[in-house]
């Protein structure tokens, strides 16, 4: 007989997996032969560029590459950064202090909460928001604040609504602009009061860039980093896995605050032994080359944004086109929440959305489409829409 072991705390405190029940849902209709169009997964549905994958298989042939890289990344991968940083945002960045290398952005996320989070400790996380940012903190034993993002706010969080008292005992704060799931873009004010509340109450912040590059209508969003002070009193996570099509790769980084860039580095190197250089060069040239392949991404998703909004609109809702990321986030029908809403259009439409209560509390009412699939399905998935629900109301 297996034996019985008793799970950590800290495991236990995770927070239960929301989407179990839709995807059980999508299960039983794919086996029942159902044509399934999922607009759920925020995954690039185009490839890698050829020129990247060519760099890889070059790399891979070197047997320098074949032993354990260096955990906090190659220098010339990191000023392959620092110099992408310059380029892009006029940010000056010291490759060797300022910029660690991470497996995806995502594990630098979590990771960060170990080096500056105690039992006990207030992070401040967005509601709705990337579940890892919670996820970490709790690991760490922390206590999520959540900071509601709400319309009235255009899903800014509200600073100053943050108790006093919790803003004291708060030693971290994750932001993430251009923001998944609210495909929400934030003003230069609204960094400049970041760096300001950071300052009054001692919190770290961490800003989470994955979508600088996935926008529209020719806006291009800022850094954090390009802020007057930012990089007292905070990082920016990022990496490479939406800008050029690498989310399978897994290669990312973390830049700002020496001290905060070398404490990562430092808690990585008792953890992993960073990334395979092959990959890491793989992404020199992506972040070094032309930036050709990008544009037309971008290009891309602004038609997918534009027939999808379009034809939302056309049934009934009234959105405002999202000026980055590749998220649509919309308000459920009158009489709905997030979960019966996504029932209803996955069994009349066969169609997938994800319901908006996985991203927080604050996400319930809401539902969030990706438009991370070709135009021809996507036609197909409003079609059915279109015909099977047809106008709603709010
Ligand atoms: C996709 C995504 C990331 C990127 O994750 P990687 O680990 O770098 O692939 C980070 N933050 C958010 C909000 C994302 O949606």
């Amino acid at each position: 007989m297996s034996l019985q072991f008793e799970q950590a705390q800290r495991i236990k405190n995770l927070p239960p997996y929301l989407f179990a029940r839709i995807e059980k849902l999508i299960d039983e209709k794919r086996a029942a032969g159902v044509d399934v169009i999922s607009l759920g997964i925020g995954d690039p549905d185009m490839p890698t560029p050829g020129y990247i994958i060519e760099e890889l298989k070059k790399q891979a042939e070197n047997p320098a590459n074949h032993q354990y890289p260096s955990s906090a990344g190659m220098l010339s991968y990191r000023q392959a950064v620092a110099r992408w940083y310059k380029d892009r945002f006029d940010v000056e960045l010291d490759a060797a202090s300022e910029v660690v290398s991470l497996i995806g952005s995502k594990e630098g996320i979590a990771h960060i909460s170990f080096c500056y989070l105690n039992p006990g400790d207030i992070v401040l996380v967005p509601d709705p928001g990337y579940p890892v940012y919670a996820g970490g903190a709790i690991l760490a034993g922390a206590e999520p604040y959540y900071m509601p993002l709400t319309a009235q706010n255009r899903f800014l969080p509200d600073l100053n609504a943050i108790p006093a008292d919790v803003a004291r005992r708060a030693k971290m704060m994750f932001i993430n602009y251009p923001n998944n799931p609210t495909g929400a873009v934030a003003g230069e004010d609204f960094y400049r009061d970041v760096i300001s509340f950071a300052r009054e109450y001692n919190i770290l912040i961490c800003h989470d860039a994955a979508y600088s590059e996935m926008a529209y209508d020719g806006y291009k969003p800022p850094s954090f980093l390009q802020f007057p002070g930012a990089k007292e009193v905070g990082i920016e996570f990022h990496s490479v896995s939406k800008t050029y099509n690498m989310t399978g790769w897994r290669i990312g980084w973390a830049a700002g605050h020496p001290q905060v860039v070398e404490a990562l580095g430092r808690l990585k190197s008792n953890i992993d032994s960073g990334q395979f250089q092959a990959v890491q060069y793989a992404a020199i040239k992506g972040l070094t080359g032309s930036q050709e392949a990008v544009l037309q991404m971008q290009k891309v998703y602004q038609q997918r944004r534009d027939i999808l909004v379009d034809a939302l609109n056309s049934m009934g809702w009234q959105l405002e086109k999202p000026k980055a990321t590749f998220y649509v986030w919309a308000p459920v029908p009158a009489g709905h929440t997030s979960d019966s809403f996504a029932e209803l259009v996955l069994d009349k439409a066969g169609v997938v959305i994800t319901p908006g209560n996985g991203y927080g509390s604050n996400g319930e009412g809401f539902f969030r489409i990706a438009l991370t699939v070709e135009k021809e399905r996507m036609l197909e998935a409003l079609d059915r829409m279109k015909k099977n629900i047809g106008t709603v109301k709010f």
